[in-house]
Protein backbone atom coordinates (compact mmCIF):
# COMPACT_ATOMS: atom_id res chain seq x y z
CA UNK A 1 0.00 0.00 0.00
CA UNK A 2 1.50 3.28 -0.91
CA UNK A 3 1.30 5.77 2.53
CA UNK A 4 0.03 8.86 1.14
CA UNK A 5 0.59 11.72 3.11
CA UNK A 6 -3.18 11.77 4.32
CA UNK A 7 -2.28 7.94 5.73
CA UNK A 8 0.84 8.94 7.18
CA UNK A 9 -1.16 11.95 9.58
CA UNK A 10 -2.94 9.21 10.25
CA UNK A 11 -0.82 7.18 11.82
CA UNK A 12 1.31 9.85 13.33
CA UNK A 13 -2.25 10.56 15.36
CA UNK A 14 -2.60 6.33 15.98
CA UNK A 15 0.92 6.90 17.51
CA UNK A 16 0.08 9.58 20.03
CA UNK A 17 -2.33 7.27 21.34
CA UNK A 18 -0.23 4.21 21.43
CA UNK A 19 0.31 1.73 24.11
CA UNK A 20 2.25 -0.21 22.48
CA UNK A 21 4.48 2.73 20.50
CA UNK A 22 5.39 4.33 24.29
CA UNK A 23 5.98 0.64 25.86
CA UNK A 24 8.62 0.04 23.03
CA UNK A 25 9.99 3.68 23.35
CA UNK A 26 10.04 3.23 26.91
CA UNK A 27 7.50 6.05 27.83
CA UNK A 28 5.98 3.51 29.95
CA UNK A 29 8.38 1.58 31.44
CA UNK A 30 8.42 -2.08 32.97
CA UNK A 31 8.06 -3.70 29.20
CA UNK A 32 8.47 -7.15 29.71
CA UNK A 33 10.49 -7.86 26.91
CA UNK A 34 11.55 -11.04 25.29
CA UNK A 35 12.80 -10.19 22.69
CA UNK A 36 14.16 -7.43 20.33
CA UNK A 37 16.42 -6.84 17.36
CA UNK A 38 16.76 -3.50 15.14
CA UNK A 39 12.79 -4.10 13.99
CA UNK A 40 10.69 -6.43 15.68
CA UNK A 41 9.86 -6.70 19.56
CA UNK A 42 8.47 -9.26 21.28
CA UNK A 43 6.57 -8.72 25.11
CA UNK A 44 5.05 -10.88 27.68
CA UNK A 45 1.03 -10.21 27.06
CA UNK A 46 0.40 -8.99 30.86
CA UNK A 47 -3.28 -10.27 30.36
CA UNK A 48 -2.48 -13.85 28.87
CA UNK A 49 -4.36 -16.08 27.65
CA UNK A 50 -1.55 -19.20 28.70
CA UNK A 51 1.28 -18.87 30.51
CA UNK A 52 4.23 -17.92 28.76
CA UNK A 53 1.71 -15.85 25.52
CA UNK A 54 3.83 -13.33 23.80
CA UNK A 55 3.14 -10.60 21.60
CA UNK A 56 5.47 -10.11 18.95
CA UNK A 57 5.42 -7.04 16.52
CA UNK A 58 7.29 -4.78 14.48
CA UNK A 59 8.59 -2.03 16.23
CA UNK A 60 6.92 0.77 13.31
CA UNK A 61 3.72 1.21 14.16
CA UNK A 62 1.31 -0.14 11.30
CA UNK A 63 -2.38 -1.30 12.01
CA UNK A 64 -2.54 -3.81 9.18
CA UNK A 65 0.00 -5.88 7.47
CA UNK A 66 -1.29 -4.37 4.19
CA UNK A 67 0.88 -0.65 5.46
CA UNK A 68 4.21 -2.66 6.16
CA UNK A 69 7.01 -3.15 3.24
CA UNK A 70 7.50 -6.67 2.29
CA UNK A 71 10.89 -6.21 3.57
CA UNK A 72 9.72 -5.35 7.12
CA UNK A 73 7.10 -8.10 6.70
CA UNK A 74 8.95 -11.11 5.71
CA UNK A 75 11.92 -10.11 8.07
CA UNK A 76 9.03 -10.30 10.93
CA UNK A 77 7.53 -13.55 9.77
CA UNK A 78 10.94 -15.23 9.21
CA UNK A 79 11.47 -14.94 13.12
CA UNK A 80 8.35 -16.96 13.91
CA UNK A 81 10.50 -20.54 14.18
CA UNK A 82 12.59 -19.50 16.23
CA UNK A 83 10.71 -17.12 18.57
CA UNK A 84 8.30 -20.32 19.01
CA UNK A 85 10.95 -22.41 19.65
CA UNK A 86 12.75 -20.06 22.28
CA UNK A 87 9.13 -20.06 24.25
CA UNK A 88 8.42 -23.54 23.93
CA UNK A 89 11.52 -24.35 25.37
CA UNK A 90 11.50 -22.14 27.64
CA UNK A 91 7.98 -23.08 29.25
CA UNK A 92 8.39 -27.14 28.25
CA UNK A 93 5.61 -26.76 26.03
CA UNK A 94 4.27 -29.50 23.61
CA UNK A 95 2.36 -26.75 21.03
CA UNK A 96 2.00 -23.90 19.70
CA UNK A 97 -0.47 -21.40 18.32
CA UNK A 98 -0.05 -18.05 16.66
CA UNK A 99 -3.11 -15.82 16.56
CA UNK A 100 -3.40 -12.93 14.67
CA UNK A 101 -6.38 -10.68 14.69
CA UNK A 102 -7.94 -8.48 11.86
CA UNK A 103 -10.15 -5.95 12.48
CA UNK A 104 -12.52 -5.19 15.84
CA UNK A 105 -14.79 -7.86 15.28
CA UNK A 106 -11.85 -10.53 15.17
CA UNK A 107 -10.39 -9.31 18.33
CA UNK A 108 -7.87 -6.85 16.91
CA UNK A 109 -7.76 -4.60 20.47
CA UNK A 110 -4.79 -2.31 19.08
CA UNK A 111 -4.27 -0.13 16.00
CA UNK A 112 -0.36 -1.59 16.61
CA UNK A 113 -0.71 -4.51 14.72
CA UNK A 114 0.47 -7.59 16.52
CA UNK A 115 1.22 -11.52 16.75
CA UNK A 116 0.03 -13.19 19.87
CA UNK A 117 2.29 -16.50 20.22
CA UNK A 118 0.48 -18.87 22.57
CA UNK A 119 2.10 -22.10 24.28
CA UNK A 120 0.03 -24.64 24.34
CA UNK A 121 0.16 -28.42 26.08
CA UNK A 122 -2.14 -31.23 25.94
CA UNK A 123 -5.02 -30.91 29.24
CA UNK A 124 -3.70 -26.84 29.24
CA UNK A 125 -7.63 -26.11 29.91
CA UNK A 126 -7.62 -23.59 26.96
CA UNK A 127 -10.53 -24.41 24.86
CA UNK A 128 -11.34 -20.78 22.41
CA UNK A 129 -9.51 -22.77 19.76
CA UNK A 130 -11.56 -25.74 19.67
CA UNK A 131 -12.70 -25.27 15.98
CA UNK A 132 -16.43 -26.75 14.85
CA UNK A 133 -16.68 -28.14 11.61
CA UNK A 134 -20.27 -27.76 10.96
CA UNK A 135 -20.47 -25.27 7.92
CA UNK A 136 -20.36 -25.58 4.36
CA UNK A 137 -19.26 -22.89 1.27
CA UNK A 138 -21.57 -22.72 -0.97
CA UNK A 139 -20.07 -23.57 -4.92
CA UNK A 140 -20.40 -19.61 -5.77
CA UNK A 141 -18.20 -18.73 -2.99
CA UNK A 142 -15.99 -21.19 -3.85
CA UNK A 143 -15.16 -19.87 -7.18
CA UNK A 144 -15.21 -16.18 -6.31
CA UNK A 145 -12.49 -17.02 -3.27
CA UNK A 146 -10.47 -19.21 -5.55
CA UNK A 147 -10.35 -16.52 -8.46
CA UNK A 148 -9.64 -14.20 -6.31
CA UNK A 149 -6.85 -16.31 -4.96
CA UNK A 150 -5.68 -17.03 -8.34
CA UNK A 151 -4.89 -13.05 -8.95
CA UNK A 152 -3.57 -12.27 -5.91
CA UNK A 153 -0.90 -15.22 -5.73
CA UNK A 154 2.07 -15.80 -7.87
CA UNK A 155 1.73 -17.94 -10.46
CA UNK A 156 2.48 -21.55 -9.43
CA UNK A 157 5.56 -23.51 -10.05
CA UNK A 158 4.00 -26.94 -9.74
CA UNK A 159 3.48 -26.25 -13.69
CA UNK A 160 -0.35 -27.57 -12.88
CA UNK A 161 1.14 -30.61 -11.29
CA UNK A 162 -0.68 -32.18 -7.89
CA UNK A 163 2.38 -32.96 -5.47
CA UNK A 164 0.97 -33.87 -2.32
CA UNK A 165 3.20 -35.60 0.62
CA UNK A 166 1.38 -38.50 2.25
CA UNK A 167 0.69 -36.50 5.21
CA UNK A 168 -1.18 -34.23 3.48
CA UNK A 169 -3.30 -36.78 1.48
CA UNK A 170 -6.36 -37.34 3.81
CA UNK A 171 -7.19 -33.27 4.29
CA UNK A 172 -7.49 -33.14 0.47
CA UNK A 173 -9.90 -35.97 0.58
CA UNK A 174 -13.06 -33.73 1.74
CA UNK A 175 -11.90 -30.16 0.72
CA UNK A 176 -10.96 -27.75 -2.52
CA UNK A 177 -7.64 -27.48 -3.22
CA UNK A 178 -7.61 -23.55 -4.29
CA UNK A 179 -3.42 -22.76 -4.57
CA UNK A 180 -0.24 -24.99 -4.01
CA UNK A 181 3.17 -24.47 -5.19
CA UNK A 182 5.72 -27.06 -4.10
CA UNK A 183 6.23 -25.35 -0.27
CA UNK A 184 2.67 -25.00 0.46
CA UNK A 185 -0.93 -26.20 0.38
CA UNK A 186 -3.87 -24.20 0.19
CA UNK A 187 -7.23 -25.33 0.98
CA UNK A 188 -10.89 -24.68 1.44
CA UNK A 189 -12.46 -27.72 3.50
CA UNK A 190 -16.06 -29.09 2.61
CA UNK A 191 -16.34 -28.56 6.24
CA UNK A 192 -15.55 -26.07 8.17
CA UNK A 193 -16.04 -23.33 11.27
CA UNK A 194 -16.99 -21.00 8.92
CA UNK A 195 -18.15 -20.40 5.36
CA UNK A 196 -15.10 -19.18 3.28
CA UNK A 197 -12.03 -20.83 5.51
CA UNK A 198 -9.32 -21.48 4.24
CA UNK A 199 -6.39 -23.91 5.24
CA UNK A 200 -2.89 -23.42 4.15
CA UNK A 201 -0.31 -25.99 4.79
CA UNK A 202 3.72 -26.73 4.47
CA UNK A 203 4.47 -29.39 2.26
CA UNK A 204 7.68 -29.51 4.18
CA UNK A 205 7.12 -30.13 7.63
CA UNK A 206 3.90 -31.98 8.92
CA UNK A 207 3.97 -30.92 12.57
CA UNK A 208 6.08 -27.92 14.39
CA UNK A 209 6.64 -24.19 12.97
CA UNK A 210 9.91 -24.27 14.98
CA UNK A 211 11.16 -26.75 11.96
CA UNK A 212 10.33 -24.21 9.10
CA UNK A 213 13.40 -22.49 7.75
CA UNK A 214 13.02 -18.81 8.10
CA UNK A 215 11.92 -17.70 4.44
CA UNK A 216 9.68 -21.13 4.90
CA UNK A 217 7.84 -19.33 7.48
CA UNK A 218 7.65 -16.32 5.57
CA UNK A 219 6.30 -17.79 2.69
CA UNK A 220 3.49 -20.04 4.62
CA UNK A 221 2.30 -16.35 6.77
CA UNK A 222 2.40 -14.37 3.53
CA UNK A 223 0.12 -17.26 2.01
CA UNK A 224 -1.73 -16.76 4.85
CA UNK A 225 -2.21 -13.19 4.43
CA UNK A 226 -3.04 -13.65 0.44
CA UNK A 227 -5.98 -15.82 2.17
CA UNK A 228 -7.38 -13.24 4.68
CA UNK A 229 -7.53 -10.53 1.74
CA UNK A 230 -9.29 -12.90 -0.24
CA UNK A 231 -11.69 -13.95 1.43
CA UNK A 232 -12.47 -9.83 3.58
CA UNK A 233 -13.03 -9.55 -0.54
CA UNK A 234 -14.41 -12.20 -1.88
CA UNK A 235 -16.86 -12.92 1.31
CA UNK A 236 -16.92 -9.31 2.28
CA UNK A 237 -16.04 -10.67 5.89
CA UNK A 238 -15.58 -7.86 8.36
CA UNK A 239 -12.69 -8.69 10.08
CA UNK A 240 -10.82 -12.07 9.85
CA UNK A 241 -8.46 -14.53 12.32
CA UNK A 242 -5.18 -16.28 11.68
CA UNK A 243 -4.84 -19.05 13.98
CA UNK A 244 -1.89 -20.99 13.43
CA UNK A 245 -1.81 -24.41 15.02
CA UNK A 246 1.68 -26.41 16.04
CA UNK A 247 2.44 -29.51 17.79
CA UNK A 248 0.38 -31.52 20.36
CA UNK A 249 -2.73 -29.61 22.25
CA UNK A 250 -6.33 -30.63 23.43
CA UNK A 251 -7.54 -28.53 20.29
CA UNK A 252 -4.93 -30.06 17.80
CA UNK A 253 -4.64 -33.89 18.75
CA UNK A 254 -2.41 -34.85 15.49
CA UNK A 255 0.07 -32.37 16.54
CA UNK A 256 -0.92 -31.38 12.81
CA UNK A 257 1.27 -28.06 11.81
CA UNK A 258 -2.14 -26.21 10.09
CA UNK A 259 -2.75 -22.29 9.87
CA UNK A 260 -6.65 -21.22 9.36
CA UNK A 261 -7.91 -18.30 8.13
CA UNK A 262 -11.53 -17.48 9.44
CA UNK A 263 -13.72 -14.70 7.94
CA UNK A 264 -15.77 -12.81 11.29
CA UNK A 265 -18.62 -11.03 10.96
CA UNK A 266 -20.34 -9.21 13.71
CA UNK A 267 -22.42 -11.89 16.00
CA UNK A 268 -21.10 -14.86 14.12
CA UNK A 269 -20.42 -17.86 15.88
CA UNK A 270 -16.67 -17.40 16.51
CA UNK A 271 -17.00 -14.99 19.46
CA UNK A 272 -15.57 -17.52 21.84
CA UNK A 273 -12.03 -18.09 19.89
CA UNK A 274 -11.19 -14.79 22.30
CA UNK A 275 -10.61 -14.91 25.88
CA UNK A 276 -11.76 -12.23 28.74
CA UNK A 277 -8.42 -10.57 29.70
CA UNK A 278 -7.56 -10.95 32.90
CA UNK A 279 -4.24 -10.28 34.81
CA UNK A 280 -1.39 -12.62 34.54
CA UNK A 281 -1.48 -15.26 38.30
CA UNK A 282 2.65 -15.40 37.65
CA UNK A 283 5.36 -13.49 38.19
CA UNK A 284 5.55 -11.79 34.81
CA UNK A 285 9.13 -10.95 35.09
CA UNK A 286 10.23 -14.38 35.87
CA UNK A 287 8.58 -16.21 33.18
CA UNK A 288 10.16 -13.43 30.51
CA UNK A 289 13.68 -13.60 31.92
CA UNK A 290 13.26 -17.49 31.35
CA UNK A 291 12.13 -16.91 27.45
CA UNK A 292 15.02 -14.52 27.22
CA UNK A 293 17.25 -16.82 28.00
CA UNK A 294 16.35 -18.69 25.16
CA UNK A 295 15.62 -15.71 22.23
CA UNK A 296 19.18 -14.93 22.54
CA UNK A 297 19.88 -17.61 19.83
CA UNK A 298 17.65 -15.78 17.65
CA UNK A 299 19.33 -12.83 16.59
CA UNK A 300 22.73 -14.88 16.97
CA UNK A 301 21.58 -17.27 13.63
CA UNK A 302 20.67 -14.33 12.02
CA UNK A 303 23.82 -12.78 12.20
CA UNK A 304 25.55 -15.70 12.07
CA UNK A 305 23.69 -16.52 8.53
CA UNK A 306 24.37 -13.08 7.44
CA UNK A 307 28.43 -13.53 8.00
CA UNK A 308 28.03 -16.60 6.14
CA UNK A 309 26.34 -15.16 3.20
CA UNK A 310 28.95 -12.10 3.17
CA UNK A 311 31.94 -14.60 2.91
CA UNK A 312 33.59 -17.85 4.06
CA UNK A 313 32.81 -20.36 6.86
CA UNK A 314 36.26 -19.39 7.99
CA UNK A 315 34.78 -15.92 9.20
CA UNK A 316 32.17 -17.42 11.88
CA UNK A 317 34.34 -17.89 14.84
CA UNK A 318 35.24 -14.12 15.27
CA UNK A 319 31.55 -13.95 15.68
CA UNK A 320 31.30 -16.56 18.11
CA UNK A 321 33.75 -14.01 20.30
CA UNK A 322 31.60 -11.37 20.28
CA UNK A 323 28.78 -13.20 22.19
CA UNK A 324 29.20 -14.01 26.06
CA UNK A 325 27.21 -17.18 26.04
CA UNK A 326 28.65 -20.51 26.89
CA UNK A 327 30.76 -21.90 23.89
CA UNK A 328 28.72 -25.41 24.07
CA UNK A 329 25.39 -23.60 23.65
CA UNK A 330 27.21 -21.48 20.44
CA UNK A 331 28.23 -24.54 18.96
CA UNK A 332 25.00 -26.67 19.47
CA UNK A 333 23.69 -23.46 17.21
CA UNK A 334 25.68 -23.61 15.20
CA UNK A 335 25.17 -27.06 14.75
CA UNK A 336 21.21 -27.03 14.30
CA UNK A 337 21.43 -24.20 11.73
CA UNK A 338 23.86 -26.08 9.53
CA UNK A 339 21.27 -28.88 9.59
CA UNK A 340 18.48 -26.60 8.43
ZN1 LIG B 1 1.93 1.73 18.08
Amino acid sequence: MQLTPEIKQQLAEQKKQCIFCKLISGEIPNAKKVFEDDKTIALLDIYPAVKGHTLFMLKEHYPMPAYVSKEELTHKLSLIPGLSQAIKSAMVRTGMNVFIAMGGVAGQQSYHFMLHLLPREPEDKFFNFLLKRNTKTSEEDKKNISDLLQKILPPSSTSGKSIIPSFLTKSTEAATILYEDEKILCLLPDEASAKGQITVYSKTEERFIEKLSQQDSAHLFETAFQASRAIFEAMRAQGTNILLFSGESDDNPSGRLAIHILPRWQNDSLSGLLWEPKRAAYDLDEIASKIKDKTWKIKFELQVKKEINASAEERVPSVLTSLSHSQQEIMQAIAQMRKS
